[in-house]
């Protein structure tokens, strides 16, 4: 099966929103492991929205369609479809009955066009919106199927999610189940990556496995399809120890997690405390770390120390290493691990130090990062970044890859991590 999302609304093309709702069903689609070949943005003009039908018919066997279905004159996507298609409109009561209690409950009257939005294509099947009042639908004619959804997110979102994904699954695979599973790696590029599993990518049918790339990270998304559950995370299972055979190394997490939510794991399970001294980063570090709820058993504190001042006064770093080595460098950035670890008194210091750009000011080139990281009573460890990115990303990259190595070090020492 093969889609094109049709998204309709002069205010995409118009520039005044951004078309997140093609960007949210591709990545749905692509767990199902349905390609999508085409994107497209029609305004609300019924006599184009007819044609984009046609070419999409034209080229794909799902036409999945964004907004349109509201109570207003623009709002015209559900009525195009019915008469191109050949079907009348009628009345959902259900849908009907839920807009009634949605005024009645806000004690509002309901005007004519309200129960427009009730209004369905004649033999479609109807998906119901909690979040709003316009339900969706999914028809079928001849060899085409016709997802209608609504165009605001938080209604598009869960009804695709909820009520029209799992009926997709199951067409697909005739009553049986797709999984899929999200392996989730750092320190590596996507080309790099890409090649180094490149005889899987090459040889890909059932597991179906796609990379994508995003902040600095990279992942690969299995995709099974198998008459059960079990028999799908069989194949996923078998898939990922290959991969994992080839790249391992660099993977941190699966499906949801983050670089800092696994951090965080890894120092819950394992008893350890930490403690972050910050340059270019100004708490970033902490901030993410922080995110992530029952932290606090883990971080204990941490300081912004910007200037070469506040890094001899708050951690008190020699001002000769300074002068020697400079704020940007191996040494300071061991020095502040460890001076913040031992001023918090806990298992892990890190020191994060570096040139963010857009200029230069301690003879660096922008994008130089030492990252430094003390752990118990040994000698610091440094680590060198040069990243290439705009100030705020080279920001976060830093902060990722502080997660990345202290992960590695500390599983290096046996602490242990869970997969
Ligand atoms: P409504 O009942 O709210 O009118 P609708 O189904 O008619 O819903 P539209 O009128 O097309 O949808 O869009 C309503 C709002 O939804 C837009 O103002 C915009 O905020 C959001 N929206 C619409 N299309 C998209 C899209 N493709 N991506 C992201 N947001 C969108």
């Amino acid at each position: 099966m093969n889609a094109e999302i049709l998204a309709v609304g002069s205010e995409l093309l118009l520039g005044q929103i951004t078309n997140t709702n093609a960007k949210f069903i591709s990545s749905q689609l692509s767990e199902l492991g349905i390609n999508v070949f085409y994107h497209t943005v029609v305004g609300d003009n019924a006599k184009r929205l007819e044609q984009a039908i046609e070419v999409a018919e034209s080229r794909a066997d799902l036409i999945i369609f964004s907004g349109g279905l509201g109570p207003t004159k623009d709002d015209l996507t559900k009525e195009t479809i019915a008469r191109h298609v050949g079907v009348q409109l009628k009345m959902d009561e259900v849908a009907l009955t839920y807009i009634e209690q949605f005024f009645a409950k806000r004690g509002r009257s309901m005007t004519d066009n309200n129960r427009k939005q009730a209004l369905v294509l004649a033999g479609s099947e109807v998906l119901a919106n909690h979040h709003g009042m316009a339900p969706g639908m999914i028809f079928k004619k001849d060899q085409h199927t016709y997802i209608l959804l609504p165009g605001p997110p938080k209604e598009l979102e869960p009804m695709f999610q909820f009520e029209a994904k799992p009926k997709l699954a199951a067409m697909l695979n005739d009553g049986g189940t797709i999984a899929s599973h999200v392996m989730r790696f750092y320190g590596i590029g996507e080309a790099e990556l890409e090649v180094r599993v490149q005889a899987i990518l090459d040889a890909q049918t059932n597991p179906t496995v796609a990379p994508l790339a995003s902040d600095g990270e990279v992942t690969l998304r299995v995709t099974a399809k198998a008459p059960t559950e079990q028999q799908a995370h069989q194949l996923i299972d078998a898939k990922v120890a290959e991969i994992q055979a080839l790249v391992g190394d660099y993977q941190y997490g699966v499906n949801d997690d983050s670089l800092a939510s696994k951090t965080v794991e890894m120092l819950l399970d394992n008893e350890l405390t930490i403690a972050a001294a910050e340059s270019l980063t100004a708490g970033l570090f902490q901030s993410e770390l922080a995110e992530i709820p029952g932290v606090g058993n883990a971080l204990i504190g941490g300081v912004v120390t910007y200037t070469a001042d506040a890094k001899v006064k708050q951690l008190g770093i020699a001002q000769k290493l300074i002068d020697t080595h400079g704020v940007v460098s191996s040494e300071c950035a061991a020095a502040m691990a460890s001076a913040v670890r031992e001023k918090f008194a806990t298992n892990i210091g890190i020191g994060l130090t570096g040139e963010a750009g857009p200029t230069a000011h301690d003879h660096q080139p922008v994008g130089t990062v030492w990252i430094g990281i003390a752990i118990n009573d040994e000698k610091p460890l440094t680590y060198l970044l040069h990243l290439s990115g705009m100030r705020n990303t080279n920001r976060l990259r830093a902060v990722k890859f502080a997660c990345h190595y202290l992960m590695q070090q500390l599983e290096e020492r046996g602490y242990k991590k869970r997969y």
